[in-house]
């Protein structure tokens, strides 16, 4: 049995009340580590040491910062191997991926805004023959991360690598549900030689660990990402008392595809960009919309290479879906599909619970589902499902197609399938969608902004908007 450790203050400790969470692996089901149970207290604790070390961590030299953030990079990739291996295990999903795409991102992350933190510069403003303003950006202070479980490591860096960067202190809770990347990253900072208390993570549930962070009067700013109603109880608790927010929310993303595009490309990226990480990627395109002179062929032939997907052991190289990151998770899916078919669709294929031979038989894995024949207002294509399910629907116009991309709460990232690039650019320019992708999907420069309008969050992360996030402006006016 593991047993993980917050890391508070650059030391492994329990939960002050001594108290511990089971974690269990996905794919078998069976509790293979246990978490501190934290609480206020110990979150107390932890700000107490993110205090302590700001002062100094704030003014350290930038090539100095650098070198640390960097060697945090390195420590990452010296230990790919066993990240992928401890993401994989505690996620469900196949050890490929995360070989491939979850480790080397956490790595980038580091790098990405070791980097960013020797090119950031501030403006300045003159008023000729009266006065120059010029802009400090300035640390905010302790500041607080909240990430989910989907890509643990990679989206826990993608937060603290750039509030590193522009020199606060973190108090920082990984999903209970996947915690063990973050407990090894903890490790690799300590040999890194980041300060004690630069860096704190604090183990537990969401509603202890999470909401006392949140509540903190002395922890300034929260970057977060998860779902939208803890996005809105986390708004709720922050506004009051005026804390920086920024909230990257969930999504029910539209893909477009229209009869002029290159469709094979096009069947190979969507298939990925529905059940990539079993669905459970915030980019995922969960509504296909398929232009209707050609929405029967290339729906024939998308359920014929989802059919083909392989589900299975995580270990597995051939293994394309593994398994849902919980039991309870599973369930809310599976619910989704009966509602699905209550409401009137038609499965085409999947949607059932799946039981591999072997270790895995017990684990909480379901066959990819693909749904259609549902108008676009009933709760499947209006509610975030975050699982391997697709709904398809077919539309006639581009602003039909428009209107139905743009008919949901949510409104973070959209796929464009043409090859007319006008086309392209009207669409573009028409979607309420934080990101739009045309012909291709997961694309991504980290110096680009990244987030959702609407009910997908506030802010973008990403780039100078991340280091302008985790700094104050304050504006100086001299008189000439
Ligand atoms: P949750 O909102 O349930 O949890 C996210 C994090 O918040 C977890 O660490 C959780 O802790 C913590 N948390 C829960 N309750 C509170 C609270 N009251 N106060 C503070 N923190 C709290 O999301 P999931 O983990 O289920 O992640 C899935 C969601 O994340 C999906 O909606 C998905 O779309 C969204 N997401 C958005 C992305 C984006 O960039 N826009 C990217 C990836 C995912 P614990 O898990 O321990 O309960």
């Amino acid at each position: 049995m593991i047993r993980i450790l917050n890391y508070i203050g650059g030391e492994m400790v329990p939960a002050i009340d001594g108290g511990w969470l089971p974690n269990p692996e996905p794919a078998t089901a069976q509790v293979f580590s246990e978490i501190p149970d934290s609480g206020p207290a110990d979150v107390e604790k932890a700000w107490m040491a993110a205090r302590q070390a700001f002062p100094s961590w704030s003014v350290t030299p930038l090539e100095d910062r650098f070198r640390i953030l960097h060697r945090i990079s390195e420590g990452i990739e010296t230990r790919m191997e066993d990240l992928a291996m401890a993401e994989s295990r505690d996620n469900g999903k196949p050890l490929w991926p995360a070989r491939k795409v979850d480790i080397p991102r956490a790595a980038s992350n580091f790098r990405f805004f070791a980097t960013a933190l020797l090119q950031f510069a501030s403006e300045s403003h003159e008023m000729p023959g009266e006065a120059i303003n010029y802009t400090l950006r300035q640390p905010i202070g302790v500041v607080g991360c909240i990430s989910p479980w989907n890509l643990p490591l990679y989206l826990f860096t993608w937060k603290i690598a750039p509030a590193l960067a522009a020199g606060n202190t973190v108090v920082a809770k990984p999903s209970e549900i996947t915690p063990l990347t973050a407990w090894m990253l903890a490790e690799i900072c300590r040999e890194a030689g980041l300060p004690p208390g630069v860096l704190n993570i604090i183990h537990g549930t969401g509603p202890r660990v999470g909401e006392a962070i949140v509540k903190h009067p002395g922890i300034k700013a929260i970057s977060f990402t998860g779902g939208t109603a803890t996005g809105a109880r986390i708004a709720a608790v922050a506004a009051p008392v005026f804390k920086k927010l920024s909230l990257e929310l969930g999504g029910k993303n539209p893909t477009l595809v229209f009869a002029d595009a290159d469709l094979e490309e096009t069947l190979r990226t969507t298939v990925q960009s529905g059940f990539s990480n079993q669905g459970e990627i915030c980019l995922c395109g969960s509504r296909l919309l398929i232009e209707r002179s050609i929405y029967t062929s290339f729906r024939d032939a998308y359920v014929e290479r989802v059919s083909r997907l392989r589900v299975g052991d995580p270990l597995d190289t051939e293994t394309r879906v593994g398994a849902l990151a919980s039991e309870a998770h599973l369930q809310k899916v599976l619910s989704y599909v009966r509602l699905a078919t209550k409401e009137g669709g038609t499965l085409l294929c999947g949607g059932q619970q799946v039981y591999p031979e072997g270790r895995c038989r017990d684990g909480w894995f379901m066959q990819p589902a693909v749904i259609e024949g549902l108008g676009p207002a009933c709760r499947t294509n209006q509610e975030e499902i975050f699982g391997p399910v697709v709904t398809l629907q077919p539309f006639d116009t581009e602003e039909e197609a428009i209107a139905l991309a743009n008919g949901v709460r949510y409104g973070l990232a959209t796929s464009v399938w043409t090859r007319d690039l006008k086309k392209a650019h009207r669409v573009a320019a028409a979607l309420e969608s934080g990101i739009v992708w045309v012909n291709c999907w997961l694309l991504r420069d980290l110096r680009t902004p990244f987030g959702g309008m609407k009910d997908s969050g506030v802010g973008r992360e990403g780039g100078w908007e991340a280091m302008r996030f985790f700094t104050e402006p304050k504006n100086v006016c001299i008189r000439l």
